[in-house]
Protein backbone atom coordinates (compact mmCIF):
# COMPACT_ATOMS: atom_id res chain seq x y z
CA UNK A 1 0.00 0.00 0.00
CA UNK A 2 1.38 3.40 -0.88
CA UNK A 3 1.26 5.82 1.89
CA UNK A 4 2.54 8.78 0.45
CA UNK A 5 -0.34 9.98 -1.36
CA UNK A 6 0.88 13.35 -2.72
CA UNK A 7 3.56 11.23 -4.70
CA UNK A 8 0.22 9.43 -6.05
CA UNK A 9 0.37 9.75 -10.20
CA UNK A 10 -1.85 8.05 -12.87
CA UNK A 11 -0.13 5.43 -14.64
CA UNK A 12 0.09 7.08 -17.89
CA UNK A 13 0.83 4.08 -20.27
CA UNK A 14 -2.61 2.48 -18.97
CA UNK A 15 -4.20 5.86 -19.73
CA UNK A 16 -3.09 6.06 -23.04
CA UNK A 17 -3.90 2.14 -23.96
CA UNK A 18 -7.13 2.87 -22.80
CA UNK A 19 -7.18 6.20 -24.74
CA UNK A 20 -5.44 4.42 -27.96
CA UNK A 21 -8.41 1.47 -27.20
CA UNK A 22 -11.12 3.59 -27.12
CA UNK A 23 -10.54 5.84 -30.38
CA UNK A 24 -10.50 2.41 -32.30
CA UNK A 25 -14.39 2.18 -31.91
CA UNK A 26 -16.15 3.97 -34.35
CA UNK A 27 -12.77 5.20 -36.02
CA UNK A 28 -13.16 7.22 -39.02
CA UNK A 29 -10.44 7.41 -41.98
CA UNK A 30 -8.09 10.26 -41.46
CA UNK A 31 -7.69 9.58 -37.66
CA UNK A 32 -11.16 11.22 -36.45
CA UNK A 33 -13.98 9.01 -34.60
CA UNK A 34 -17.94 8.74 -35.52
CA UNK A 35 -19.31 7.92 -31.91
CA UNK A 36 -22.80 9.46 -32.36
CA UNK A 37 -25.01 9.41 -29.16
CA UNK A 38 -26.98 5.51 -28.82
CA UNK A 39 -25.19 4.63 -32.51
CA UNK A 40 -23.84 1.01 -32.42
CA UNK A 41 -20.06 2.66 -32.32
CA UNK A 42 -21.46 4.71 -29.34
CA UNK A 43 -23.35 1.31 -27.33
CA UNK A 44 -19.77 -0.40 -28.15
CA UNK A 45 -17.88 2.01 -26.47
CA UNK A 46 -20.37 1.95 -23.21
CA UNK A 47 -19.98 -1.79 -22.71
CA UNK A 48 -15.61 -1.44 -23.70
CA UNK A 49 -16.15 1.02 -20.70
CA UNK A 50 -18.43 -1.22 -18.54
CA UNK A 51 -15.73 -3.64 -19.31
CA UNK A 52 -12.76 -1.35 -17.96
CA UNK A 53 -14.85 -0.19 -14.85
CA UNK A 54 -15.20 -4.11 -13.79
CA UNK A 55 -11.86 -4.99 -14.87
CA UNK A 56 -10.71 -2.05 -12.56
CA UNK A 57 -13.35 -3.82 -9.46
CA UNK A 58 -15.27 -1.12 -9.42
CA UNK A 59 -18.85 -1.08 -9.31
CA UNK A 60 -20.79 -0.48 -13.03
CA UNK A 61 -23.56 1.70 -12.51
CA UNK A 62 -26.16 2.52 -15.37
CA UNK A 63 -28.91 5.11 -14.57
CA UNK A 64 -32.29 5.64 -16.04
CA UNK A 65 -31.18 8.05 -19.15
CA UNK A 66 -28.12 5.59 -19.92
CA UNK A 67 -25.40 7.99 -18.37
CA UNK A 68 -22.86 4.74 -17.09
CA UNK A 69 -20.37 5.35 -14.42
CA UNK A 70 -18.25 3.44 -12.34
CA UNK A 71 -18.50 3.80 -8.49
CA UNK A 72 -15.65 3.46 -6.01
CA UNK A 73 -17.67 3.86 -3.05
CA UNK A 74 -16.83 5.60 0.51
CA UNK A 75 -17.02 3.40 3.87
CA UNK A 76 -19.71 5.89 5.25
CA UNK A 77 -22.83 4.19 3.10
CA UNK A 78 -24.21 8.09 3.66
CA UNK A 79 -21.28 10.41 2.24
CA UNK A 80 -22.31 12.24 -0.85
CA UNK A 81 -20.49 11.38 -3.94
CA UNK A 82 -17.54 13.31 -6.01
CA UNK A 83 -18.55 12.81 -9.48
CA UNK A 84 -15.66 13.26 -12.00
CA UNK A 85 -16.31 12.56 -16.36
CA UNK A 86 -17.23 13.82 -19.17
CA UNK A 87 -18.75 11.92 -22.42
CA UNK A 88 -17.90 8.86 -24.40
CA UNK A 89 -20.14 10.45 -27.95
CA UNK A 90 -19.03 12.31 -30.47
CA UNK A 91 -19.92 14.29 -33.30
CA UNK A 92 -20.02 13.11 -37.12
CA UNK A 93 -15.97 12.02 -38.15
CA UNK A 94 -15.05 14.50 -34.73
CA UNK A 95 -11.57 14.21 -33.27
CA UNK A 96 -10.38 11.69 -30.28
CA UNK A 97 -10.06 13.99 -27.44
CA UNK A 98 -13.21 15.52 -27.22
CA UNK A 99 -14.96 14.02 -24.19
CA UNK A 100 -12.66 10.97 -24.38
CA UNK A 101 -10.02 12.47 -22.29
CA UNK A 102 -12.37 13.49 -19.35
CA UNK A 103 -13.95 9.86 -19.13
CA UNK A 104 -10.78 7.87 -19.28
CA UNK A 105 -9.09 10.37 -16.66
CA UNK A 106 -11.94 9.97 -14.18
CA UNK A 107 -11.89 6.18 -14.66
CA UNK A 108 -7.71 6.12 -14.33
CA UNK A 109 -7.48 8.15 -11.44
CA UNK A 110 -10.41 5.84 -9.33
CA UNK A 111 -8.14 3.00 -10.30
CA UNK A 112 -5.14 4.80 -8.61
CA UNK A 113 -7.22 5.61 -5.62
CA UNK A 114 -8.70 2.01 -5.17
CA UNK A 115 -5.05 0.32 -5.92
CA UNK A 116 -3.55 2.45 -3.71
CA UNK A 117 -5.66 0.82 -0.97
CA UNK A 118 -6.89 4.67 -0.18
CA UNK A 119 -10.42 4.71 1.42
CA UNK A 120 -11.96 7.77 0.16
CA UNK A 121 -13.54 9.74 2.55
CA UNK A 122 -16.50 10.38 -0.36
CA UNK A 123 -18.51 8.25 -2.70
CA UNK A 124 -16.34 8.99 -5.95
CA UNK A 125 -18.27 8.17 -9.71
CA UNK A 126 -16.07 8.36 -12.56
CA UNK A 127 -19.40 9.26 -15.47
CA UNK A 128 -20.18 9.06 -18.73
CA UNK A 129 -22.80 11.13 -20.12
CA UNK A 130 -25.13 10.24 -22.52
CA UNK A 131 -25.32 12.67 -25.51
CA UNK A 132 -23.71 15.26 -24.45
CA UNK A 133 -23.25 16.85 -28.27
CA UNK A 134 -26.76 16.64 -29.23
CA UNK A 135 -27.18 14.16 -31.82
CA UNK A 136 -30.43 13.70 -30.33
CA UNK A 137 -30.70 16.75 -27.53
CA UNK A 138 -27.79 18.16 -26.50
CA UNK A 139 -26.53 17.67 -22.46
CA UNK A 140 -29.13 15.24 -22.10
CA UNK A 141 -27.73 12.69 -19.74
CA UNK A 142 -26.51 15.73 -17.47
CA UNK A 143 -29.66 17.86 -17.70
CA UNK A 144 -31.67 14.91 -16.67
CA UNK A 145 -29.14 14.53 -13.31
CA UNK A 146 -30.15 17.91 -12.58
CA UNK A 147 -33.66 17.24 -12.86
CA UNK A 148 -34.37 18.87 -16.27
CA UNK A 149 -35.76 16.25 -18.78
CA UNK A 150 -38.72 13.77 -18.26
CA UNK A 151 -40.32 11.91 -20.93
CA UNK A 152 -42.60 14.83 -21.99
CA UNK A 153 -39.19 16.53 -23.22
CA UNK A 154 -38.53 14.42 -25.98
CA UNK A 155 -40.34 16.51 -28.51
CA UNK A 156 -37.91 18.58 -30.78
CA UNK A 157 -38.93 20.31 -33.84
CA UNK A 158 -35.27 19.90 -35.38
CA UNK A 159 -35.33 15.89 -34.93
CA UNK A 160 -37.90 13.18 -36.08
CA UNK A 161 -38.47 12.04 -32.60
CA UNK A 162 -39.87 8.54 -33.09
CA UNK A 163 -36.15 7.82 -34.24
CA UNK A 164 -35.07 9.37 -30.96
CA UNK A 165 -37.69 7.11 -28.79
CA UNK A 166 -36.58 4.11 -30.86
CA UNK A 167 -32.97 4.59 -30.32
CA UNK A 168 -33.47 4.84 -26.99
CA UNK A 169 -35.51 1.96 -26.49
CA UNK A 170 -32.68 0.21 -28.22
CA UNK A 171 -30.54 1.39 -25.35
CA UNK A 172 -32.64 -0.07 -22.74
CA UNK A 173 -33.50 3.92 -22.09
CA UNK A 174 -37.45 3.65 -21.34
CA UNK A 175 -39.05 7.39 -21.33
CA UNK A 176 -42.00 6.77 -18.25
CA UNK A 177 -38.67 6.03 -16.00
CA UNK A 178 -36.39 9.07 -17.53
CA UNK A 179 -37.35 11.36 -14.51
CA UNK A 180 -35.76 8.69 -11.60
CA UNK A 181 -32.38 9.43 -13.49
CA UNK A 182 -32.44 12.93 -10.96
CA UNK A 183 -30.60 13.24 -8.50
CA UNK A 184 -30.85 15.00 -4.98
CA UNK A 185 -28.47 17.64 -5.02
CA UNK A 186 -27.57 16.64 -0.97
CA UNK A 187 -26.28 13.97 -2.24
CA UNK A 188 -23.52 15.37 -4.40
CA UNK A 189 -20.38 16.94 -3.59
CA UNK A 190 -19.57 18.57 -6.68
CA UNK A 191 -18.65 17.29 -9.90
CA UNK A 192 -15.53 17.67 -12.18
CA UNK A 193 -14.44 17.53 -15.58
CA UNK A 194 -11.22 17.82 -17.57
CA UNK A 195 -11.25 18.21 -21.05
CA UNK A 196 -9.75 19.75 -24.51
CA UNK A 197 -9.80 23.34 -24.36
CA UNK A 198 -11.37 23.48 -28.07
CA UNK A 199 -10.04 27.04 -28.74
CA UNK A 200 -6.40 28.60 -29.50
CA UNK A 201 -6.05 30.37 -25.98
CA UNK A 202 -3.89 28.02 -24.28
CA UNK A 203 -2.36 26.65 -27.11
CA UNK A 204 -0.78 30.32 -28.18
CA UNK A 205 -0.35 31.44 -24.72
CA UNK A 206 1.85 28.04 -23.93
CA UNK A 207 -0.27 27.42 -21.27
CA UNK A 208 -0.13 23.69 -19.45
CA UNK A 209 -3.82 23.70 -17.74
CA UNK A 210 -6.73 26.20 -18.09
CA UNK A 211 -8.80 26.63 -15.21
CA UNK A 212 -12.39 27.34 -16.20
CA UNK A 213 -13.67 30.15 -13.95
CA UNK A 214 -16.72 30.96 -16.21
CA UNK A 215 -18.60 28.80 -19.06
CA UNK A 216 -20.47 30.94 -21.82
CA UNK A 217 -23.98 31.81 -21.85
CA UNK A 218 -25.38 31.14 -25.63
CA UNK A 219 -29.05 32.46 -27.20
CA UNK A 220 -30.24 31.30 -30.85
CA UNK A 221 -32.63 33.14 -32.98
CA UNK A 222 -34.39 32.42 -36.08
CA UNK A 223 -34.56 35.58 -38.28
CA UNK A 224 -36.68 36.23 -41.35
CA UNK A 225 -36.65 39.35 -43.96
CA UNK A 226 -39.68 39.35 -45.70
CA UNK A 227 -39.76 41.68 -49.06
CA UNK A 228 -41.03 40.98 -52.26
CA UNK A 229 -40.05 38.82 -55.57
CA UNK A 230 -39.80 40.36 -58.70
CA UNK A 231 -38.08 40.23 -62.05
CA UNK A 232 -34.33 40.92 -61.42
CA UNK A 233 -34.17 42.48 -64.79
CA UNK A 234 -36.67 44.94 -64.79
CA UNK A 235 -37.16 45.94 -61.25
CA UNK A 236 -35.41 49.23 -60.24
CA UNK A 237 -33.16 49.40 -57.33
CA UNK A 238 -35.58 51.82 -55.88
CA UNK A 239 -38.49 49.32 -56.34
CA UNK A 240 -36.83 46.20 -54.89
CA UNK A 241 -37.78 44.86 -51.27
CA UNK A 242 -34.66 42.53 -51.53
CA UNK A 243 -34.92 40.36 -48.01
CA UNK A 244 -31.31 38.65 -48.84
CA UNK A 245 -29.81 42.24 -48.80
CA UNK A 246 -31.63 43.20 -45.31
CA UNK A 247 -30.34 39.51 -44.33
CA UNK A 248 -26.67 39.98 -45.83
CA UNK A 249 -26.62 43.94 -43.90
CA UNK A 250 -27.60 42.34 -40.69
CA UNK A 251 -24.85 39.39 -40.61
CA UNK A 252 -21.91 41.82 -41.47
CA UNK A 253 -23.59 44.30 -39.22
CA UNK A 254 -24.02 41.99 -36.50
CA UNK A 255 -20.24 40.84 -36.45
CA UNK A 256 -19.32 44.57 -36.40
CA UNK A 257 -21.61 45.36 -33.44
CA UNK A 258 -20.28 42.62 -31.30
CA UNK A 259 -16.67 43.48 -32.35
CA UNK A 260 -16.69 46.88 -31.34
CA UNK A 261 -19.49 46.48 -28.49
CA UNK A 262 -18.63 43.35 -26.80
CA UNK A 263 -15.37 42.39 -26.37
CA UNK A 264 -15.41 38.94 -25.40
CA UNK A 265 -18.60 38.43 -27.08
CA UNK A 266 -19.09 36.05 -30.16
CA UNK A 267 -21.98 35.77 -33.14
CA UNK A 268 -22.58 33.10 -35.74
CA UNK A 269 -24.75 32.77 -38.37
CA UNK A 270 -24.08 29.53 -40.27
CA UNK A 271 -27.60 28.94 -41.88
CA UNK A 272 -28.96 31.10 -44.48
CA UNK A 273 -31.99 30.18 -46.93
CA UNK A 274 -33.41 32.07 -49.60
CA UNK A 275 -37.17 31.95 -51.23
CA UNK A 276 -37.66 31.45 -54.24
CA UNK A 277 -34.22 30.36 -54.58
CA UNK A 278 -33.54 31.41 -58.30
CA UNK A 279 -30.92 33.60 -59.25
CA UNK A 280 -33.15 35.43 -61.96
CA UNK A 281 -35.86 36.48 -58.79
CA UNK A 282 -35.38 39.03 -56.19
CA UNK A 283 -35.55 37.48 -53.21
CA UNK A 284 -38.86 37.13 -51.31
CA UNK A 285 -38.08 36.14 -48.17
CA UNK A 286 -34.10 35.36 -46.01
CA UNK A 287 -34.23 32.82 -43.25
CA UNK A 288 -31.16 33.43 -40.79
CA UNK A 289 -30.11 31.28 -37.90
CA UNK A 290 -28.08 33.13 -35.59
CA UNK A 291 -26.25 31.85 -32.36
CA UNK A 292 -24.39 34.61 -29.88
CA UNK A 293 -22.32 33.73 -26.83
CA UNK A 294 -21.40 35.74 -24.03
CA UNK A 295 -19.19 34.53 -20.64
CA UNK A 296 -21.83 36.97 -18.67
CA UNK A 297 -25.36 36.65 -18.83
CA UNK A 298 -26.50 40.10 -18.33
CA UNK A 299 -24.28 41.12 -21.28
CA UNK A 300 -25.34 38.41 -23.45
CA UNK A 301 -28.64 39.94 -22.66
CA UNK A 302 -27.65 43.21 -24.07
CA UNK A 303 -26.28 41.74 -26.61
CA UNK A 304 -29.49 40.54 -27.91
CA UNK A 305 -31.31 43.52 -27.75
CA UNK A 306 -28.64 45.21 -29.46
CA UNK A 307 -29.22 42.22 -32.26
CA UNK A 308 -32.69 42.54 -32.52
CA UNK A 309 -32.70 46.61 -32.68
CA UNK A 310 -30.16 45.75 -35.49
CA UNK A 311 -32.13 43.79 -37.62
CA UNK A 312 -35.01 45.98 -37.17
CA UNK A 313 -33.04 49.21 -38.72
CA UNK A 314 -31.82 46.45 -41.88
CA UNK A 315 -35.41 45.74 -42.54
CA UNK A 316 -36.02 49.39 -42.58
CA UNK A 317 -33.18 50.23 -44.35
CA UNK A 318 -34.24 47.73 -47.59
CA UNK A 319 -37.95 48.52 -46.90
CA UNK A 320 -38.59 44.72 -45.35
CA UNK A 321 -40.51 43.17 -42.89
CA UNK A 322 -38.22 41.26 -39.95
CA UNK A 323 -39.66 37.98 -37.31
CA UNK A 324 -37.30 36.97 -35.11
CA UNK A 325 -38.16 34.18 -32.87
CA UNK A 326 -35.60 32.97 -30.00
CA UNK A 327 -35.12 29.16 -30.17
CA UNK A 328 -32.76 28.65 -27.19
CA UNK A 329 -31.26 30.47 -24.31
CA UNK A 330 -28.87 29.14 -21.87
CA UNK A 331 -27.41 31.45 -19.06
CA UNK A 332 -23.83 31.87 -18.35
CA UNK A 333 -22.06 29.81 -15.74
CA UNK A 334 -20.10 30.81 -13.04
CA UNK A 335 -17.93 27.79 -11.62
CA UNK A 336 -17.21 27.68 -8.13
CA UNK A 337 -14.73 29.47 -6.82
CA UNK A 338 -13.58 26.96 -4.38
CA UNK A 339 -13.23 24.46 -6.95
CA UNK A 340 -11.23 26.77 -9.21
CA UNK A 341 -8.77 27.11 -5.97
CA UNK A 342 -8.78 23.53 -5.22
CA UNK A 343 -7.58 23.15 -8.95
CA UNK A 344 -5.23 26.05 -8.66
CA UNK A 345 -3.36 24.35 -5.80
CA UNK A 346 -3.08 21.10 -7.40
CA UNK A 347 -1.91 22.42 -10.26
CA UNK A 348 1.07 24.79 -7.89
CA UNK A 349 1.77 21.70 -6.53
CA UNK A 350 1.78 19.13 -9.59
CA UNK A 351 3.98 22.33 -11.03
CA UNK A 352 2.64 23.10 -14.30
CA UNK A 353 1.63 26.17 -16.11
CA UNK A 354 -1.70 27.31 -15.86
CA UNK A 355 -4.71 30.22 -16.20
CA UNK A 356 -8.15 31.19 -15.70
CA UNK A 357 -10.31 30.66 -18.61
CA UNK A 358 -13.50 31.17 -19.82
CA UNK A 359 -14.96 28.37 -22.33
CA UNK A 360 -17.31 29.50 -25.09
CA UNK A 361 -18.43 25.96 -25.52
CA UNK A 362 -20.80 24.41 -23.85
CA UNK A 363 -20.06 21.18 -21.30
CA UNK A 364 -21.80 19.01 -18.91
CA UNK A 365 -20.07 20.77 -16.43
CA UNK A 366 -22.55 24.06 -16.85
CA UNK A 367 -25.26 21.68 -16.17
CA UNK A 368 -23.86 20.26 -13.05
CA UNK A 369 -22.79 23.57 -11.64
CA UNK A 370 -26.74 24.57 -11.93
CA UNK A 371 -26.70 22.22 -9.27
CA UNK A 372 -23.82 21.70 -7.23
CA UNK A 373 -20.20 22.88 -7.62
CA UNK A 374 -18.70 22.60 -10.45
CA UNK A 375 -15.09 22.63 -11.75
CA UNK A 376 -13.41 22.61 -15.05
CA UNK A 377 -9.85 21.73 -16.28
CA UNK A 378 -8.59 22.61 -19.95
CA UNK A 379 -5.57 20.86 -22.15
CA UNK A 380 -4.11 22.95 -24.87
CA UNK A 381 -5.97 22.27 -28.03
CA UNK A 382 -3.32 22.49 -31.02
CA UNK A 383 -4.19 25.42 -33.11
CA UNK A 384 -7.33 25.06 -31.56
CA UNK A 385 -8.71 22.46 -34.02
CA UNK A 386 -11.53 20.13 -32.76
CA UNK A 387 -14.72 18.69 -33.91
CA UNK A 388 -12.46 17.12 -36.69
CA UNK A 389 -10.33 14.70 -36.96
CA UNK A 390 -6.94 16.64 -36.74
CA UNK A 391 -8.21 17.20 -33.10
CA UNK A 392 -4.91 17.15 -31.04
CA UNK A 393 -3.26 17.67 -27.24
CA UNK A 394 -0.14 16.45 -26.75
CA UNK A 395 0.15 13.58 -24.77
CA UNK A 396 2.21 15.20 -22.27
CA UNK A 397 -0.72 18.18 -21.42
CA UNK A 398 -2.89 14.44 -21.14
CA UNK A 399 -0.88 13.51 -18.33
CA UNK A 400 -0.52 16.76 -16.33
CA UNK A 401 -4.13 17.17 -16.80
CA UNK A 402 -5.00 14.00 -14.98
CA UNK A 403 -2.66 13.90 -12.74
CA UNK A 404 -3.82 17.43 -11.77
CA UNK A 405 -7.28 16.12 -11.51
CA UNK A 406 -6.16 13.20 -9.55
CA UNK A 407 -4.77 15.65 -7.12
CA UNK A 408 -7.92 17.80 -6.87
CA UNK A 409 -9.55 14.34 -6.03
CA UNK A 410 -7.24 13.50 -3.01
CA UNK A 411 -7.75 17.20 -1.71
CA UNK A 412 -11.50 17.09 -1.88
CA UNK A 413 -12.23 13.71 -1.34
CA UNK A 414 -9.55 11.43 -0.09
ZN1 LIG B 1 -16.90 17.65 -25.35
Amino acid sequence: METDCSALRVNSARLRADFDALAEIGATVGGGVSRLALSNEDLEARSWFADRIEEAGLQVKDDEVGNLSGLLPAEDAQAKTLMIGSHLDTVPNGGRYDGAIGVLAALECLRRIKEAGLKPRYHLEAINFTDEEGTWKSLFGSNAIIGKISANDISDSLHDNMAFRAALYRAGIMLPELGNARRKAETVLGFLELHIEQGKTLHDRQCDIGIVDRIVGRTTYNVAFYGEAAHAGTTTAEERHDALQGAAAFIIGAHKRVSEEFSEGVVNCGYVSVTPDSFNVVPAEASLRVEFRHPDTATLDDMEARLIALAEDCARAYRLEVAMERVMHRAAERMSGYLVRQIESACRAEGVRCMSIASYSGHNAQIMNQMVPAGMIFLPSVDGISHNPREFTEWRHIEMGANVLLRTIMQLAV
